[in-house]
């Protein structure tokens, strides 16, 4: 007799549940999101896929300026960030690492700093806000597709197609907020969005527009640069 399924997290969990070591777990634990027994509906794809090591590296980028806030190794802390962030995003490799690659050998498994942060650093509510600015939410059908909409291989139509968009004009100022980690223009590619004539993707809009703390591997900005 066939086991009924249980999802180990719901959506209410995801959203409210303190602890961003447990959701790290539950990403990894696909019984989470989807049910494995029943034929894979192409929909559901992008629920499958493991957080990319980028974005666990980000996030673990992300808690690392958090410990820098409270200790007095800041410099230090800002450096390994700052390496972090560009070996997350290949500019660099682990070789490169230097004097850092000591503290940052654990992170040769990108799972490994993910989890080391978000337990070193769990107790923060600033990690929280990191690990859902990055993560985005795997059970909103918005931010869903429009993730999916990345991949070249899915059928499922595209939340927005910015690329070619006033002459790349919009793709070109999220990789400039990116590069410079100017988050606080955010809000300006919303309205660029708007002014293009994006009807849809209120979450996306809304995220943009957010107050508040957005972080490399945020997932609005990587919808639209089209970084996993
Ligand atoms: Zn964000």
């Amino acid at each position: 007799m066939a086991v009924p399924y249980q999802p180990v997290i719901t959506r209410e969990q995801w959203r409210a549940t303190p602890d961003p070591t447990y959701l790290l777990a539950a990403m990894y634990d696909k019984r989470t999101l989807f049910d494995l027994s029943r034929p894979v509906d192409k929909r559901h794809i992008g629920r499958l896929a493991l957080p990319s090591d980028r974005k666990l590296r980000l996030f673990a980028c992300a808690g690392e300026r958090l410990i820098k806030a409270v200790r007095s190794t800041a410099l230090r802390l800002e450096a390994v960030a700052e390496l972090g962030e560009s070996l997350a995003d290949g500019l660099i490799t682990h070789d490169s690492l230097g004097e850092y690659a000591c503290y940052m050998c654990n992170a040769t498994c990108a799972k490994n700093a993910a989890e080391l942060v978000a337990r070193n650093v769990a107790h923060k509510s600033g990690l929280l806000v990191a690990f859902h600015d990055i993560m985005g939410d795997p059970f909103s059908a918005e931010q869903f597709v429009a993730r999916v909409g990345l991949q070249a291989n899915s059928d499922v139509r595209p939340l927005v197609s910015f690329v070619n968009w006033e002459n790349g004009l919009i793709v070109k100022t999220a990789q400039h907020i990116y590069e410079a980690k100017s988050f606080g223009e955010l809000p300006v590619l919303a309205d660029m969005l708007v002014d293009a004539g994006q009807s849809e993707g209120p979450e996306l809009l809304q995220h943009l527009r957010a107050p508040g703390d957005h972080y490399k591997g945020c997932w609005a900005l990587d919808c639209l640069l089209g970084k996993g």
